[in-house]
This record gives C-alpha cells, structure tokens and sequence, in this order.
C-alpha cells in the first residue's frame, strides 16, 4: 500500500458552484499530482456505501442525500505525507472552522456541503481511491 497517496472529492456543491478549476489549481498548486481523475456521480446507493463508516450517525442520511444530488469529481492524488498535507490543505470540516485560505475556507458553505473530501488514513485512501479507479485508470 502507497502511504504517499491520499483520495479526495469535489463535492457536488463546490461543482454546483463552478469551484472545479479553482480547487484542482489549488491542490495542483500545493504539489500534489493527480495520479487518477474522474467527473461522475454518485447514487444513493453507492454514496451509502462510500459513507458506510457513518451510518446511525444523525446526519448520515442527509449527507448521502447531498452527495448523490450532483456531478462530482474524484481524484487519486500523490505527495510525500499525502494524508495529512491534504487534511491541511482543505481545512476543518466546519468552514466556519477551517483556517484562512484552506479550500474549505475559500470554497464551502456549511458542515454538510463543504466542498472537499479528503481521505483520514492510508488504509483508507487506498479502498476510496479502489471505489472509484481501475488499475489502468492510474497513471
Ligand atoms: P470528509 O470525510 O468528507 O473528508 P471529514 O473527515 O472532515 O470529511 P467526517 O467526520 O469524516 O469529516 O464526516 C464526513 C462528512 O460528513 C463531512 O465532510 C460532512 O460532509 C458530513 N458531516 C460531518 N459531520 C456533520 C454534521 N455534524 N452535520 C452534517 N454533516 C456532517
Ligand atoms: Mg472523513
């Protein structure tokens, strides 16, 4: 398993809102190097499972209902401490939380809608990034 690669998406509100070239410059910008990259859309069904971790959490339906609601882009992304200078990069999960000039700072609305999502752990990452991507999808 890679501990230098971490997976994200753009949520389908930072889409929604034209925010895709300006948070793909950002991440781009901090080094990181997009190593697998797709526009799609989620269902209920498959935003269930790729929020499995959460079910009976309160908020566990709503977010399944916004994250299968529009188009969003998935990355697998490479960098020397992937996870963590991701987790950096994007901010808190609240932006009302998240420092000054992170992508959830600059791009997001509220807890549920906020723009990014950004593995927490190798392990992780690599079954997200599996979610999404074929071998011969990675390049
Ligand atoms: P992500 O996993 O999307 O990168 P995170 O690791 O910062 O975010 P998690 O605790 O894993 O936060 O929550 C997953 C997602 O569930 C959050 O990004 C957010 O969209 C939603 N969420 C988390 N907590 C709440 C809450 N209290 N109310 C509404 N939505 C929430
Ligand atoms: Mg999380």
């Amino acid at each position: 398993m890679s501990t230098n690669r971490t997976f994200t998406m753009i949520k389908p509100d930072a889409v929604a809102n034209g925010h895709i070239g300006a948070i793909i410059n950002d991440i781009t910008a901090a080094g990181f190097k997009i190593i697998a990259l797709k526009y799609t859309k989620l269902t209920e069904e498959t935003a269930g499972k790729f929020y499995e971790v959460h079910k009976g959490r309160p908020f566990y339906t709503d977010l399944v209902t916004f994250m299968s609601s529009g188009p969003i882009v998935a990355a697998i992304l490479e960098k020397d401490n992937a996870i963590e200078d991701f987790r950096k990069l994007i901010g808190a999960t609240n932006p009302a939380d998240a420092a000054e000039g992170t992508i959830r700072n600059k791009y997001a609305n509220s807890i549920e809608a906020n723009a990014v999502h950004g593995s927490d752990s190798d392990e992780n990452a690599a079954i997200e990034g599996d979610f999404f991507f074929t071998a011969a999808e990675r390049f």
